[in-house]
């Protein structure tokens, strides 16, 4: 899980990374990243990128920095979101670094993985390709990416090379989600590697969206405030697309609502940018003066001095700032601001870590340390499950429905338990052989 990066070497010698991201989670993982990988950049011919989340995009600077000079194909989506994510990653790791260079006791990485002249290294890296276009521009090993259906800009690879067909699945969406495409299906492959995040799991029936309605209304019924730790790109968005439809729906009061995320608010420009990688025109469909995705009473905070005046709110508003598992970002200062407050409500709307400060408070903790201050917890605790963007274990098998053919399959991109439960329940209700992939192992197919 994480650190999403496959090798792919053609009989005529060319060699693609798929995905080039980083580790991400507990310290022992996220340490791996300071490994170099197995295979000099240098000699890499390409990269084919998936998606803009970091675990399977977050290396790349990393590797620019350590010689690659090759292009790196993705959507034109997932150019601008990779951009984006990856100036705030380097942000980051310059700031650890600095406060490595005032904490030499708490072992903090002295130098940054990587900086923003490196990010700028993979941006001029990039080569935007359309959903749909074919490409055999690197030798030997022609590419075509395919809506993946689960961030914006999300692509499933189908490859050819030595007369094989490859079909990498990145990470795969849902199926009926309201602003995001469906996973493509894809009918011919002879070989499949598939992720596997939620391959043992099923996603909650009902919708999330009547769930967090239900949270705003019994939050204000509390009189407090509601905060919504949320990833800044797609979740932000999912998030406010449904109280747009709570609002229309008039399900929920006229309560303000406050963006505290500059990075929310450039991935609403992202999407603005590329409709062709939507459900439908955001433009088209709402009005020109809807605030944000169509929701209405949405203040977007970009000043850091706005962000703290929030703090002076007593109730009646909801706070959606990231990060989506606090494990940083503007998020903690209202954590450690609202926790206390026994009028207050925290909703996750997200997958939480183990380790992660989201864990604990979901785990029902009495007390957290935020910025190293133990910190009371008081306020309200509440889920809601179902935003996921992973298909599930039922969607990841319809999408295997898709094939006419019969690919030996590959399972990655999975924690040991969901690659083994999605490999036996694809060769028995398909008859594929299918097997989960270990670290560092080579096939020859
Ligand atoms: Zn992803």
């Amino acid at each position: 899980m994480t650190g999403s990066k496959h090798l792919l070497e053609t009989q005529a010698g060319t060699r693609v990374l798929l995905d080039c991201g980083l580790y991400q989670g507990l310290p022992d993982l996220e340490e791996r990243n300071w490994t170099p990988p197995p295979v000099d950049p240098r000699h890499l011919d390409a990269v084919f990128l998936s998606h803009a989340h970091l675990d399977h995009c977050g290396y790349l600077p990393a590797l620019c920095a350590q010689g690659f000079r090759g292009p790196i194909y993705c959507t034109a989506a997932t150019a601008d979101v990779a951009e984006l994510v990856l100036r705030d990653a380097a942000g980051l790791q310059e700031d650890e670094a600095r406060r490595a260079a005032r904490h030499p006791q708490r072992h903090l990485h002295a130098t940054p993985l990587y900086t923003d002249a490196d990010v700028d290294k993979v941006v001029n890296q990039f080569v935007r390709i359309a959903y749909g276009e074919q490409r055999s521009d690197v030798r030997s090993c022609g590419l075509c990416l395919r809506d993946a259906g689960h961030i914006l800009g999300s692509a499933i690879m189908e490859i050819t090379c030595d007369g094989r067909r490859l079909v990498f699945s990145g990470d795969l969406g849902r199926y009926g989600r309201p602003l995001l495409h469906d996973p493509t299906p894809i009918a011919h492959a002879d070989i499949v590697l598939c992720e596997s995040t939620y391959g043992d799991r099923l996603h909650p029936p009902n919708d999330p969206r009547d769930d967090l309605g239900n949270v705003i209304t019994m939050a204000m019924a509390r009189r407090g405030v509601l905060v919504i730790p949320s990833f800044a790109v797609g979740r932000t968005q999912e998030i406010l697309y449904a109280i747009a439809q709570l609002q229309a729906a008039a399900a929920m009061g006229d309560v303000p609502i406050y963006v505290d995320s500059p990075m929310a608010i450039a991935a609403d420009r992202i999407m603005e940018r590329h409709p062709e990688a939507l459900r439908f025109d955001l433009r088209a469909r709402f009005g020109p003066h809807d605030d944000s995705i169509g929701a209405r009473h949405v203040t977007n905070v970009e000043d850091a001095a706005d962000s703290r005046a929030l703090n002076d709110i007593a109730g009646g508003a909801m706070i959606i700032a990231s990060s989506g598992m606090a494990s940083g970002g503007r998020i903690l200062h209202h954590l450690r601001n609202r926790l206390p407050r026994p009028q207050d409500t925290i909703c996750f709307v997200g997958f939480q870590s183990p380790g992660t400060l989201g864990q604990q408070l979901l785990d029902g903790r009495k007390e957290v340390r935020i910025f190293g201050i133990p910190v009371p917890v008081r306020a309200a605790i509440a889920h809601v499950d179902g935003f996921s963007a992973h298909a599930d274990r039922e969607e990841l098998l319809r999408w295997f429905g898709g094939f006419v053919d019969r690919p030996r399959t590959f399972i990655v991109h999975a924690d040991p338990a969901a690659a083994g439960a999605l490999a036996a329940a694809v060769a028995a209700r398909y008859g594929l052989v299918a097997t989960p992939a270990q670290p560092l192992e080579t096939a020859e197919v």
